[in-house]
């Protein structure tokens, strides 16, 4: 189904400001020329919902979240970059298990779900899913799919 990523887009953002914490702004910015994406609007939507969420819940008062969308030539690639309490490394290659929750989480609730499925949504929509953290830093979220 194509729609357009960058209205889909910042209509995440409206929607999940709403719930960011006290002076936690979401910028979102597109690059590129062209904005109409064929891909599952439902199955994405979930993925950049929970990365999103993810990014809000990890991170404190007072920080920016930067979602950014780029549609190159046969590519739209999707980040979201939060300045939260990252992942220990030690953890990072457990992240997409089901139920999976890195140690340093404390008192934040959660299921270890979200991220379970944004992969398996993910490979459905023929992407792939990367990430970069380091703990106390922040965490670099990145899915990448082919489009025609
Ligand atoms: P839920 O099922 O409600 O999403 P959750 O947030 O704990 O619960 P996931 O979204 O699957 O589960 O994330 C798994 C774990 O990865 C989290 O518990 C947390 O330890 C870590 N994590 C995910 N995103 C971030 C992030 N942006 N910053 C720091 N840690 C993160
Ligand atoms: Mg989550």
């Amino acid at each position: 189904t194509p729609f357009d990523l960058v209205k889909f887009s910042e209509e995440i953002t409206e929607e999940l400001q709403m719930v960011a914490k006290q002076n936690q702004n979401i910028i979102y910015q597109h690059t590129g020329t062209r904005s109409i994406v064929n891909l599952d609007p439902n199955l994405l939507k979930n993925c950049v919902i929970n990365l999103i969420s993810n990014a809000i819940k990890y991170s404190g008062e007072n920080t920016f979240i930067e979602f950014n969308t780029e549609i190159a030539d046969s590519n739209c690639v999707i980040t979201i970059k939060d300045n939260g309490i990252g992942i220990p490394d030690t953890d990072q290659k457990h992240l997409f298990e089901a139920f999976f929750r890195a140690h340093n989480t404390g008192n934040i609730p959660g299921t270890g779900l979200g991220l379970n499925i944004v992969a398996r949504y993910t490979s459905l929509m023929d992407g792939r899913i990367e990430f970069k953290s380091d703990i106390n830093q922040g965490t670099l979220f990145t899915i990448t799919f082919p489009i025609s």
